[in-house]
């Protein structure tokens, strides 16, 4: 007998991430990390807690002094009218904080309405909710931005929420303060939850600015913001992200799927975010500044490199180059019908470089291939050089 899980996809890009590890030397723009070390400040507060044995089960929502400096955080730092500390909720990573809160909020049949191209676990996240995913396409002539007409089209009887994620993966598209505007208004409208991921936040370019749906007034009693500390304190292993709500339902459901998936997230992993938000924050505008050359770095050299094959504008936020593969390019040994697919391979197997096809990211995401740039920049160009050999020779 099938069970609903079956249906659900696993990642193309872990399919990737296998392909690479049979490759020497690999360049892995793949990889949704950056190079960076985690700041001090969050690994002395983790070796402390260590030798302070604070090694014992500790509260299901997260440590006291966490969430109340997330409250304050999420408060001043975000806008958002964080009513007291028992309003947050402490996860294992942003990855976590989607599950609980798609299966909190999401019943059998449900329609959420998610970006067309969308990070995938979040869609994943929604499907194992037995929840369903309505694409609404990401225009790359918009900045890979809605046409909020044609989001609003999207909603039927079904909807329940709306997934956004700005500063967007894989696109690097930032929402403006007008389209957020746009957004909460169709909600009001609709009268739909919102899911508001974003992870991005600190990854900002060119002086964009991040706005959460959930600053404007009366939206954040409809709307779950998600962040995560695994980019701005480049700590994606130690599994650590956070959302809120104010709805006493849904916080009740919350405690429940964080009880029964993880009894509590590690105690040393809370007293070491703590250490993060109490020491100084500057290590997030050094990760930013750093990013942002690298991304200049790929920038300037990929058009060259690739003979014209991609293109695209540097992103306003994320660490991600979503670049167009010009139409007319074909490999013709490629097993795949998927162009982006075909390409991804293509630059495995004659460069060494990972890459993710666009379209494991969604329909909308065909034709474009997505390179992390939040890599050494000894690895960057050392990936710029192996595909001009690649496009130089049409291997
Ligand atoms: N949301 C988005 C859009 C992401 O890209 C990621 C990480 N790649 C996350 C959430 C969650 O990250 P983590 O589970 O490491 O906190």
């Amino acid at each position: 007998m099938p069970h609903y899980l079956d249906a659900v996809p696993f990642s193309g890009i872990i399919r990737i991430r296998d392909l690479m590890f049979s490759v020497k030397d690999p360049f892995r723009l793949d990889q949704g990390d950056v190079s960076f070390d985690a700041p001090e400040s969050f690994k002395s507060a983790l070796l402390r807690a260590v030798h302070e044995n604070r090694t014992h089960y500790v509260q299901t929502t997260g440590i006291p002094r966490l969430r109340e400096l997330i409250a304050e955080k999420m408060r001043t730092k975000n806008g958002i009218p964080i009513v007291s500390p028992d309003d947050v909720m402490i996860a294992n990573g942003g990855i976590h904080a989607l599950y609980v809160t798609s299966h909190a909020l999401l019943e059998d049949g449900d329609e959420v309405i998610v970006p067309d191209p969308a990070w995938p676990p979040a869609l994943g996240n929604i499907l194992t909710a037995r929840a369903v995913t309505v694409p609404c396409p990401l225009h790359e002539e918009l900045q890979w931005r809605y046409d909020l007409d044609e989001l609003e089209s999207k909603i039927t009887p079904r909807t329940r929420a709306l997934y956004v994620n700005s500063p967007s993966n894989p696109t690097g598209g930032v929402l403006t303060r007008a389209d957020l505007e746009g957004i909460a208004r169709i909600a009001e409208r609709h009268n739909l939850w919102v899911i508001s991921d974003e992870a991005y936040e600190d990854v900002l370019f060119d002086g964009a600015e991040h706005v959460s749906i959930a600053s404007f007034p009366g939206l954040y009693d409809r709307t779950i913001p998600v962040y995560t500390f695994s980019k701005t304190y480049a700590a994606t292993g130690l599994r650590l992200g956070y959302f809120a709500t104010s709805d006493p339902v849904l916080q009740d459901r919350m405690r429940k799927m964080l009880l029964y998936t993880t009894s509590n997230v590690s105690s040393l992993v809370q007293y070491g975010g703590v250490g993060a938000l109490e020491g100084s924050q500057e290590c997030t505008e050094v990760f930013r500044r750093e990013l942002q050359a690298r991304r200049d770095l790929f920038y300037a050299g990929v058009d060259d490199a690739a003979g014209g094959v991609f293109s695209g504008t540097p992103p306003k936020g994320a660490f991600y180059a979503f670049l167009r593969i010009d139409p007319s390019w074909r490999d013709p040994s490629a097993t795949h019908e998927s162009q982006s697919w075909a390409m991804t391979e293509y630059l495995i197997t004659h460069g060494r470089i990972g890459s993710v096809p666009g379209l494991d990211f969604g329909k909308a995401g065909e034709g474009h291939v997505r390179f992390c740039f939040a890599r050494e920049r000894q690895e960057l160009t050392g990936a710029l050089d192996s595909m001009r050999a690649v496009f130089a020779t049409g291997a």
